[in-house]
């Protein structure tokens, strides 16, 4: 087996992957307004709940018309899931990971066109969803090959008189609840790495990208997956979602998303029903509140870059987002200047056109609520950058610096997931890195310094789950950084990293007398 490498991003500088990106958004075009229907069991269902997906760049074009389930079907689906998981359980890991290869490989084939519907039903620029595409791309490879090393011999002590082996079973049933922010790369690494590791699945996709789950478990069905194995269960969080949280059978919930619901779930999951035999597990990443602590003797470009590209990549809606930038008071004024300069210059518009450097927002929720947190702000700090609404036709929202923000701040505190930056004056370094670790988050964080001493002391003293040093802090890639958060940012899962695929797998001794 060749071993694991990235997926490499496209180039769009060059002429013929343009050209490409542009067919692939013109199939997708074509293909604009269909119905999806559930998918339990490999059967299609339609029901009398429809929900329209829209395109955010432009609220009056629908993607998608999707069916959405009710309890009942719910039931069904986790039914589906329990027969399944009777047999795909002893299916060889081998098998399994086979299945994963092999959809990363169609994957690979129709990159362009999974990207073309993120730009489309996400909102996200054409570099953002070529990256989406990669790492789902790279989620596939890599548990196929993690499940791979998990089933091999693993190392016991020696015994004389015994013969002892550990062997890595699958759980069960796992309910899994994934973002729309990475709509393709989360919903395939939170799918696949259960199903690799034997479980089965019940999907309950984020409502604003259901079309691109749908085209990712056509995916897995091309790749030769069985029915039954993964359910596509679209409809609202508080009825599905909840049911399936709920549910005695269910083994485990895989979620990413806000820490209110977060956290909601843990609650639920918590209570035993009636009829169940195991303690739930769940496995939540949720928000984050991300600093970049910038330190006096810092490179200020690099400063400047590393923080407008992280907090207004995908218009700053990623859990890794910078949120904040903390910086010395001896650089403050000047690199807050060459922020602002980087933030007005930044292209907002259409999510397809390949000039933008961002995009619209998701949803009208989502829309409301960082236009709300703009005007809080504005209030908290002096805005220097944006502050308005774009154009009507979409989720526009002008990329945002709000500075002299105080580090108790609402906008300092909460997580807003949009394009908003707060700009935060510190004493010292070690006044920095102290506000860096003010908030109940603790997802990623980044230091921009020259100072060997004062990193080692960020290395010990920031306590964040992806600490990065001397660039920016979001775009983890898989296997290199596995990614996950402390505190309220959920329970440090460590996606794309060698510990994750255990939080789907239970490990039996064996021991027989010789
Ligand atoms: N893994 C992504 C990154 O490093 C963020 C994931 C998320 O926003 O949920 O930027």
């Amino acid at each position: 087996m060749i071993p694991f490498r990235n997926e490499p991003f496209t180039d769009f500088s060059q002429k013929e992957n343009r050209k490409a990106f542009e067919d692939a958004l013109d199939k997708v075009r074509s293909q604009l307004g269909k119905e999806y229907d559930l998918i339990i069991g490999g059967k299609h269902i339609k029901t009398e709940n429809k929900v329209d997906s829209i395109n955010p760049s432009n609220t009056k074009q629908v993607i998608g018309v999707v069916n959405e389930a009710d309890e009942k079907l719910a039931e069904h689906a986790m039914q589906t899931a329990v027969d399944a998981f009777a047999w795909w359980k002893h299916v060889e890991p081998a098998a399994r990971a086979s299945v994963l290869f092999k959809a990363a490989a169609i994957l690979r084939r129709k990159k362009h066109e999974f990207s073309a519907w993120m730009v489309l039903e996400a909102g996200k620029s054409w570099p953002e969803a070529d990256g989406d595409t990669a790492e789902a791309i790279d989620f596939m490879e890599f548990y196929g090959r993690e499940m791979l090393r998990l089933s091999e011999r693993q190392p016991v002590t020696p015994l004389v008189g015994e013969q002892n082996e550990l062997v890595y079973l699958p759980i069960g049933v796992g309910a899994v609840i994934p973002p729309w922010n990475f709509p393709l790369a989360i919903t395939v690494g939170m799918t696949t790495s259960a199903i690799v590791a034997g479980n089965t699945v019940v999907l309950k996709p984020a409502t604003p990208t259901n079309v691109i789950a749908y085209q990712f478990v056509k995916i897995l069905e091309e790749a030769g997956l069985p029915a039954g194995v993964v359910n596509y269960v679209p409809g609202p969080g508080p009825v599905v979602g909840e049911y399936f949280v709920q549910h005695p059978m269910t083994r485990f919930i895989s979620f990413t998303g806000s820490r209110e619901v977060g956290l909601r779930i843990n609650e639920k999951a918590a209570k035993t029903a009636p009829g169940q035999k195991w303690i739930k597990r769940v496995v939540a990443e949720m928000g984050g509140k991300d600093s970049i602590v910038v330190d006096e003797d810092a490179d200020i470009d690099l400063a400047a870059d590393s923080i407008v590209k992280s907090a207004f990549g995908f218009a700053g809606q990623k859990c890794s987002a910078c949120s904040r930038a903390i910086v010395h008071q001896n650089v403050y004024d000047e690199l807050l200047a060459k922020v602002t300069e980087k933030t007005k210059s930044l292209k907002l518009g259409e999510a397809d056109d390949i000039t933008i450097d961002l995009g619209p927002v998701v949803d009208d929720k989502a829309y409301n609520k960082i236009l709300e947190y703009i005007e809080i702000g504005k209030k908290e700090g002096r805005l220097v950058a944006g502050g308005e609404k774009g154009d009507d036709s979409g989720y526009f929202i002008q990329p945002t610096v709000i500075a002299d923000v105080d580090p108790q701040a609402r906008i300092s505190q909460e997580e807003i997931f949009g394009p908003v930056l707060a700009f935060i004056k510190a004493d010292s370094f070690d006044h920095a890195l102290e506000i860096a670790n003010n908030t109940e988050f603790g997802l990623t964080g980044a230091v921009i310094c020259r100072d060997r001493l004062k990193l080692e002391k960020a290395r010990k003293e920031f306590h964040v789950g992806n600490l990065y040093f001397n660039r920016k802090c979001t775009g983890a890639l898989v296997g290199v950084h596995p990614f996950g958060g402390f505190n309220m940012s959920g329970t440090d899962s460590k996606a794309g990293g060698r510990d994750y695929l255990l939080l789907f797998l239970q490990a039996q001794s064996i021991s027989e007398a010789l």
